[in-house]
């Protein structure tokens, strides 16, 4: 069981901040903290270089950590700025060409879909929507009849910005592997709050960030890259680090996923992203994800009560990401009214996650994304707020 007085005396503002926005920046523990201020400390006392070729081998550990966390091997895994950059590095090192059929989900992150306008708009490959089953996840009988020789890339949301829905991941890779297409895996708002295994998942290419459930620092991520395909895959930018360049008119690229990373980097960020994902370990991801599912289930029920207000959360299983609407009160009116309150949430709005909420025909909402050290009693007072704020 997890230690929750523990996890709150390593989150010291979590006293003064009600923070359900760990789906936005989650806060940091402090032993994450600590090790980046203790390196930026030491950058400034020997040299930045120096630091770095001080603390090799802790930085070299964070591959090794990266890899136990999401069970792959330290080579098929690269250190990006965040994660759309990380995702940016998969997709675009993929050779569509004319025709070429692109499946994606309903609830697909903006970015994402820009990116695949931009590709289509440049190769002529063509952008499929696969539509939900009727609880709101991705159907997977519509994937499995959506799938033809002219699939390239099978590009999934795991868990949206937007809502509480877990995406099928396990079951849209069967069909991915039984079809011998490439898989990518957005799993930015999945890391961090539940068990992540990309055997079992089976994913070709996996993105995710720092600062949101896994709380480590902002402006760091993560990108997987099976063995078995990343020497198939060109990176779209090159440079020094990514590849050699051992004579005048020749370069060779990395053979492993740092081939998607850039030379320059921030080591304090990588050094506390491994302390983040060591912290977890250390909790362990089955307690993690219990704990996030029993309160944000809760938080869900005791929402459901409050006469105006409507949880707008799809699919089968759900996460700690809670969204809700009023009837009569704007989200981002709600949110400045929390607040004022001290309590911290996001405004999810239509162009994160355009095709979705058109369909849903919903403009913004609220998001309240709980983790293992919020508290029950936060649920009551959050609520309450809540209350008390539509019924003005
Ligand atoms: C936040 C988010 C991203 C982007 O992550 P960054 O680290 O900000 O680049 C991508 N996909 C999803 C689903 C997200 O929620």
């Amino acid at each position: 069981m997890l230690d929750i007085e523990k996890a709150r005396r390593e989150t010291p503002s979590c006293e003064h901040i009600l923070h359900f926005d760990n789906a936005g920046a989650s806060l940091m523990p402090q032993p994450v903290l600590k090790a980046m201020k203790d390196h930026l400390d030491l950058e400034a006392e020997i040299g930045a270089y120096e630091a770095a070729d001080r603390k090799q081998d802790s930085i070299e550990h964070v591959y090794d950590l990266l890899a136990q966390f999401i069970s792959a091997k330290r080579e098929e895994i690269a250190f990006i700025e965040n994660a759309t950059r990380a995702w940016d590095m998969a997709f675009y090192s993929i050779p569509f060409k004319r025709g070429d059929r692109i499946l994606t989900a309903t609830a697909e992150y903006g970015s994402n879909y820009v990116a695949y306008l931009q590709i289509a708009r440049k190769t002529g490959a063509v952008i499929d929507v696969i539509p939900n089953d009727k609880s709101g996840q991705l159907s997977v009988e519509a994937l499995k009849n959506m799938m033809d020789e002219r699939v390239k890339l099978v590009s999934i949301t795991h868990v949206p910005t937007n809502g509480g829905l877990v995406n099928p991941a396990v079951e849209i890779g069967k069909i991915a592997r039984k079809a011998n297409v490439l898989y990518l895996l957005d799993a930015c708002q999945s890391v961090g709050q539940m068990p992540i295994d990309v055997k079992e998942i089976g994913c070709d290419m996996l993105s995710a960030t720092g600062r949101k459930f896994l709380r480590g620092p902002r402006a760091t991520g993560f990108l997987y890259v099976n063995s078995n395909v990343v020497e198939s895959l060109e990176p779209p930018l090159l440079d020094m680090h990514a590849a050699d360049w051992p004579s005048r008119d020749e370069y060779i690229i990395r053979p492993d996923a740092r081939r998607f990373e850039n030379w320059e980097q921030n080591y304090a960020g990588k050094i506390g992203l491994g302390v983040a994902v060591d912290y977890a370990l250390g909790l362990g991801l089955e307690d993690i994800w219990r704990r996030v599912k029993g309160l944000a289930d809760r938080l869900r029920a005791k929402l459901s009560t409050i006469r105006g207000i409507n949880v707008r959360d799809l699919g089968i299983e759900k996460c700690g990401i809670v969204t809700f609407t009023s009837k009569n009160v704007d989200a981002q009116i709600i949110k400045q009214e929390l607040a004022k309150r001290g309590i911290n949430v996001t405004v999810s709005t239509k162009v994160w996650t355009r095709l979705d909420m058109e369909a849903r025909n919903i403009e913004s909402l609220v998001r309240a994304s709980v983790h293992y050290y919020n508290t029950e009693d936060e649920i009551e007072r959050f609520c309450q707020a809540v209350c008390e704020i539509i019924s003005k």
